[in-house]
């Protein structure tokens, strides 16, 4: 399917990524490489709003699993991935791409808070825009901050880098018959509880007609390809032309 014209995307990358091959945590070479895909993306001439996850670093839900306060584990949670964007920040202005990391969990000293027309103007002025901290809120999770952002700036689709290269109808690692969908409808995604983001960011896309793009960004050079329409990918959709 060919994806609608692109100005501004939403790309969304889960913080497992940033570990490379660790099994926690940041893997600084790694980041680099991640942030040559984000810069040839930008190079591409997009406007590019950039969210990260934290599961590299901490999870709310395994903390609460644990025994601590859920809402307690979740701040711990967002902080986490102001980390990675720190991370991503610097990664990209290590390669001349200027950044600005916004934070919806408020941190002066370090970063700016989520101000949407500050945000525009950063874009405008060719800037990437990482934001931070999800939507600021426990009991959420960076895909629901992705979706809400995507539509709060009005991107023209939610790109979702992850470690597989789209949404299957059953877990390719486990089943080698596994089917990868060209296209998806929201509906089904919410009705087969197709894992691939929570059913609040798959709703809040659907409400505002944001297509989520699904592809591994493990992959190199695979974001411009995707963009280009030549990746692999799954496209979550209401359109089938
Ligand atoms: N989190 C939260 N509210 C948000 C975004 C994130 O409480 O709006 C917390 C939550 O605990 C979550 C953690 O931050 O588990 C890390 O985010 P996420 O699990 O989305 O990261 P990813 O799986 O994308 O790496």
């Amino acid at each position: 399917m060919t994806l609608p014209t692109m100005n501004r995307v939403l790309l969304k990358l889960s913080g497992e990524v940033l570990m490379g091959d660790q099994q926690f945590g940041i893997d600084p070479a790694f980041v680099l490489e991640l942030a040559k895909e984000v810069k040839a993306a930008k190079e591409t001439g997009l406007e590019i709003c950039l969210v990260i996850g934290g599961g590299n670093i901490f999870r709310g839900m395994s903390g609460a699993a644990q025994g601590m306060d859920r809402a307690q584990a979740d701040y711990m949670g967002m902080l986490a991935t102001v980390m990675n964007a720190l991370a991503m920040q610097s990664a990209l202005e290590q390669l001349g791409v200027e950044t600005r990391v916004q934070s919806a969990v408020q941190m002066d000293q370090v970063c700016e808070p989520v101000i949407r027309r500050r945000a525009e103007r950063h874009l405008e002025k060719g800037r990437i825009v990482i934001f931070a901290a999800g939507v600021g809120a426990p009991y959420f999770t960076t895909d629901s901050g992705a979706a809400l952002r995507a539509a709060e700036m009005k991107c023209d689709a939610l790109l979702k880098g992850t470690s597989v290269d789209g949404i299957y109808d059953s877990d390719p690692k486990k089943n080698s018959d596994a089917k990868r969908y060209e296209t998806v409808s929201y509906g089904k995604v919410l009705a087969d509880d197709l894992k691939v983001m929570d059913a609040s960011a798959v709703a809040l896309c659907r409400d505002n007609d944001i297509p989520i793009v699904v592809f591994s960004i493990r992959e190199k050079g695979n974001v411009a390809k995707v963009l280009s329409g030549e990746g692999t990918q799954t496209v979550v959709t209401d359109h089938t032309a």
